[in-house]
């Protein structure tokens, strides 16, 4: 089936759901973005693209952002040096829970909760300095989609640093077990700027393509990253992408997928495709309602073989 087709029978299915969930109002600049958005964007290995609804509406990446982050941060570095101070296994808690840190001395059980990303954006400050690590994310983003026009909503930015109690008493935990080597100010500043990254579907579908091929780029026709560090960051979005959900996530995709409180989910077609879709009501584990439907439609209507 062609893409164009299975999109318009993703859109027939998840149509009279469109608007249910609750966006996100915890970080206040993300309460005003309206309900009824849908947007789903293909980008094919073949460079085959294709999209419906609001799929060039840009919005914020959120949470996405850490599966990029981690991509970009295992490029540049040894493994044995990150795995040490971040476990890579599903933690069943809320994004942003705070109960396990405590309890595991400090080591945050995967990259993709609240806690574990702070330490891989502490490793981007310092291998790009405080002053350099937003600049440095938002240029990787800028390339892997081909789009100059990917920026940060300093607003969005602003609000999730003015209200981000729950990540600050992460950052200064994670710091006090020394697995911050940065100051948590400075950590702080960098993740609230990385997930307030802003992209429309269809750039976040260019973005992820590299992560279906093996870490290789075809709109640039190079490797952005290894095969080794593609193969680890997928397996991460299949067993955490989605918090205490990634499970159920896992059950009716089948996908690696990464989910974001804008309301995007980034999922990932070995040697196929990037799918990329957003609708910002999300469910009670903070993961867009009707986008799951779409990617689980999406899987049915095409047949997809997963693992
Ligand atoms: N910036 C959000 C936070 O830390 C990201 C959460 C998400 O997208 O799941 O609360």
């Amino acid at each position: 089936m062609s893409y164009d087709k299975a999109l318009n029978r993703v859109l027939d299915t998840v149509k009279p759901h469109i608007g249910e969930g609750q966006v996100a109002d915890y970080i206040p600049a993300l309460a005003k973005v309206p309900p009824q958005r849908f947007g789903f964007a293909i980008y094919g290995c073949d460079g085959d693209i294709s999209s419906i609804g609001d799929a060039d509406v840009a919005f914020s990446i959120q949470s996405i952002s850490k599966a990029f982050a981690l991509a970009f941060v295992m490029s540049g570095r040894n493994p044995a040096d990150i795995w040490r101070r971040v476990w890579r296994e599903p933690s069943g808690t809320p994004f942003n829970s705070t109960v396990q840190l405590e309890s595991d001395n400090g080591v945050p059980r995967n990259p993709f909760i609240n806690a574990g990303a702070l330490v891989i954006t502490d490793m981007l400050v310092s291998d790009h300095g405080p002053g350099g690590a937003i600049a440095a994310i938002l240029g990787f983003m800028q390339l892997i989609s081909g789009a100059q026009s990917v920026s940060i909503d300093k607003e969005v930015a602003a609000s999730e640093l003015a209200t981000g109690h729950k990540n600050y008493g992460l950052a200064h935990t994670l710091k006090s077990f020394g697995n911050l080597e940065n100051d948590v100010d400075d950590v702080m500043r960098v993740y609230a700027h990385q997930c307030a990254l802003t992209m429309t579907a269809s750039q976040l579908a260019a973005a992820g393509v590299f992560l279906a091929r093996g870490g290789y780029d075809p709109i640039r026709k190079s490797q952005v990253t290894s095969n080794e560090v593609v193969r680890r960051v997928n397996a991460l979005m299949l067993t955490c992408g989605h918090y205490d959900a990634a499970g159920d996530f896992a059950f009716r995709v089948g996908l690696p997928g990464k989910s974001g409180v804008g309301g995007g989910i980034l999922a990932i077609i070995p040697d196929q495709a990037s799918l990329a879709v957003w609708s910002p009501g999300l469910d009670q584990y903070g993961n867009s309602l009707v986008g799951t439907l779409a990617l689980e439609t999406f899987v049915e209507v095409t047949g997809t073989e997963i693992l």
